[in-house]
């Protein structure tokens, strides 16, 4: 369980860890090749690893401590973190897997399955899931696997027009993350019809080929939006290209309570 600068949530809680997808702007693989490994060196042969009790690492400051991506980036259950939020009694907005694609097609539907059960555990907490293959979504929808309650949203990345954001298909509290916005996605009406919020970041950090989006990238996006008045959440990255004033950061979940409040529900 840990505390997160992501804007959108309170924490972040890494079950699985690690990807395949490679995408050349990943922030998670340059972390977790940074702080991976472990003290007996890891066995990389295995494409994908579960492990039932923490492994250990030494830090810089000489001190052993628990490994916390013993395999890199390679995918991994980490089983023994199953029950974190199960004692935490008050309510948050968990990222789930910040650090993964848990919905990647490498990944087994029973870890998957073991995530979800950790969640309807601890039912007090909202969980949000992000992926880029958003298909999967639709393949375990139609297994019985998908849980529609609730507190839980699946969200799909979107970086350009060529991903797969369309597919995303199930109806249940959809939401996109286009982030980083590295071209214009040329949307227009009604190409968010079953989309319940839209995150909007740039690209952050230093690379070389770093992408600015232009503003009227994003401009395009708020229209198209605007028809079915989904909530917006733009990333601070986004504050230099649009200004103060345009910044809106809304959640879907604080909409709906508010309608139920209005409404007397
Ligand atoms: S999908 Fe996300 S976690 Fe996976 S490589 Fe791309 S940026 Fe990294």
């Amino acid at each position: 369980v840990n505390k997160t600068k992501i804007e959108w949530c309170d924490s972040t809680w890494n079950p699985v860890t690690g990807c395949l997808h490679g995408c050349e702007y990943c922030y998670a693989r340059r972390i977790a090749e940074r702080f991976g490994g472990t003290i007996q060196q890891a066995d990389f042969k295995e494409k994908l690893h579960e492990i039932n009790e923490p492994m250990y690492t030494e830090n810089n400051m000489e001190k052993i401590t628990k490994a916390p991506y013993p395999f890199c980036f390679a995918p991994t259950l980490h089983r023994y973190r199953l029950e974190d939020y199960k004692r935490n009694a008050k309510p948050k907005t968990i990222f789930v897997c910040s650090m993964a694609d848990l919905f990647g097609e490498w990944v087994p539907d029973e870890w998957i399955k073991e995530v979800f059960r950790a969640c309807e555990a601890a039912p007090q907490h909202r969980y949000l899931f992000l992926t880029k293959n958003p298909k999967r979504y639709i393949q375990l929808e139609s297994k019985g696997i998908l849980l529609k309650n609730e507190n839980m949203w699946y969200g799909s990345t979107v970086t350009s027009t060529e991903d797969e954001y369309y597919a995303a298909g199930i109806t249940h509290n959809i939401f996109l993350s286009i982030e980083p916005l590295l071209k214009p996605l040329k949307v227009g009406v009604g190409s968010f019809s079953s989309t319940s919020w839209i995150i909007i970041g740039a690209e952050t950090g230093n690379r070389k080929d770093k992408i600015i989006p232009k503003k009227e990238w994003i401009s395009e996006i708020l229209e198209a939006s605007e028809i079915t008045h989904i909530p917006i959440f733009m990333k601070e990255s986004l504050l230099p290209i649009v200004g103060e004033e345009n910044m809106r950061r809304e959640f879907p979940w604080d909409i709906k309570n508010d309608y139920r409040k209005e409404n007397g529900d």
